[in-house]
């Protein structure tokens, strides 16, 4: 039994029996075909238990990052357990970029990419969307390459762990961008809510910090694209928000620059620094849910509708938009959504009986949920939100018939192939 291994946030202890750290692929295709049951863990930023088994942890972490530039097929591969700050850090020196990068670079790509993690933008597909290819251990210690030829990757790309430990990720890259972030203060909700379109729509970016018990929003988030040498003026007011200047402040140290000067895309598409830790530093938990574009609006006022309930627990809401893609298990899968963050209080009980309250309100506009956030779903309602669960379940059992790879966290959520 692993004594004090912990998720980041603290609120999970991990029940598997022993945590394996293999340092070349060789190592870790022998221990995968030996072991009975392994499950790949990540950097544990997740808040649900969907790393977790009763078998053996697999960490990548000691495995060397070996980063590949492609400069011809456009592409960069990594090892699975790199951390994505390590990744953009290199591709920027070379001159390189990702479409999009989610909140915090701390997290490893693999495990990131195997729960459909996002950032923000009407145009930008979830990060798993740049996956060009996989090599993933399978069951039997296989090395496989999945790419873009095989109908496979759309359920491999958010795979939930569920196929194997993947040991490389091949990612899409463009060349370099530079970003300027322009924060608007307390927007009245009533603004934002009327133009919410044209304010996602505003910047190649957009996050809006929010609390629900709030007349205003707190703070809009713009990440502008900016062409060679553009530098527009800053408009003083926008969407009722205020220009905040947060240069001459005591601004937190863990987030990224965002008082309107221009940067590389690695620091100002995260939210935070890699050298700080992220967020409120893991003492808070985590839900997200998802509705189609068209719903955004009417979710949105349901959830002020429990503002007075929300609040005393919330730290922050975040509400971002992702484009629709085609991968199984993605909350974007064949729709755009608005993406609907919560960064709660670390209120164990308050939260756990808020969730259901949470999702019955916003049960009009079939919301999905975030795979590595908390959540209270029955298996029922997932396979009603995401379409493709049985077709997952049914490959996810040619690559895995033993169920190595299944976990507590897929018993519960997608129930047995
Ligand atoms: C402060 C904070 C901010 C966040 N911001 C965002 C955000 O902006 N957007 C967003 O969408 N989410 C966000 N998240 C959630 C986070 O991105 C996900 O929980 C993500 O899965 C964490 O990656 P990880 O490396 O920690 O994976 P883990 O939590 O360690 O594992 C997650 C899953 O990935 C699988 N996995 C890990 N490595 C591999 C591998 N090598 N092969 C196969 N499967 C693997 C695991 O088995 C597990 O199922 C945030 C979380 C925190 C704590």
């Amino acid at each position: 039994m692993l004594t004090n291994q912990t998720n980041w946030a603290g609120n999970l202890t991990y029940n598997a029996k022993a945590i394996m750290q293999p340092t070349n692929v060789d190592e870790l295709q022998e221990l995968v075909a030996r072991l009975p049951r392994v499950r790949a863990l990540g950097t544990r930023h997740s808040f649900t238990d969907i790393a977790d088994t009763p078998g053996t942890l697999m960490s990548l972490a000691n495995m060397p990052p070996n980063i590949h530039i492609d400069t011809t097929a456009m592409t960069a591969s990594v090892t699975g357990g790199t951390s994505y700050g390590l990744l953009m850090s290199e591709l920027q020196s070379n001159g390189f970029a990702l479409h999009n990068t989610g909140s915090l670079p701390h997290i490893s790509v693999a495990g990131a990419t195997a729960t459909a993690t996002h950032g923000s933008g009407d145009g930008n597909g979830i990060l798993s969307t740049a996956i060009a290819a996989l090599d993933v251990v399978t069951a039997d210690g296989s090395l496989v390459t999945v790419d873009r030829a095989s109908d496979h990757l759309p359920a491999l790309a958010v795979g939930l762990g569920a196929f194997g430990v993947i040991a490389r990720v091949t990612l899409d890259i463009e060349p370099t961008y530079r970003v300027r972030q322009d924060v608007y203060r307390f927007a009245p909700w009533e603004t934002v809510l009327e133009q919410l379109d044209d304010i996602m729509a505003s910047a190649y970016s957009v996050s809006l910090l929010a609390d629900f018990g709030s007349p205003t929003v707190a703070q809009i988030w713009l990440k502008t694209r900016l062409g060679v040498g553009d530098d527009p003026e800053v408009a003083p007011t926008l969407f009722g928000g205020i220009w905040y200047d947060d240069s001459d402040e005591l601004a937190p140290q863990n987030v990224n620059q965002r008082a309107s000067i221009p940067g590389p895309w690695s620091e100002r598409m995260p939210h935070f620094r890699l050298d700080g830790e992220p967020s409120n530093g893991g003492d808070e938990l985590q839900s997200e849910y998802y509705v189609r574009r068209e719903h955004g609006v009417q979710a949105l006022e349901a959830l002020r509708g429990l503002g007075a309930q929300i609040s005393p627990h919330l730290l922050i809401s975040e509400i971002r938009t992702a484009a629709a893609d085609s991968l199984w298990m993605s909350p974007a899968y064949g729709q755009d959504v608005l993406c609907i963050g919560f960064t709660w209080a670390k209120h164990p009980a308050e939260v756990t009986a808020l969730l259901p309250e949470i999702e019955a309100t916003l049960a009009p506009f079939a919301p999905r949920q975030h795979w590595g956030k908390l959540f209270s779903f029955s298996r029922d309602i997932i396979a009603e939100r995401f379409p493709r669960v049985a077709d997952f379940t049914e490959l996810r059992d040619q690559y895995d018939p033993q169920r190595k790879f299944w976990n507590p966290f897929l018993e519960r959520t997608l129930g047995a192939p």
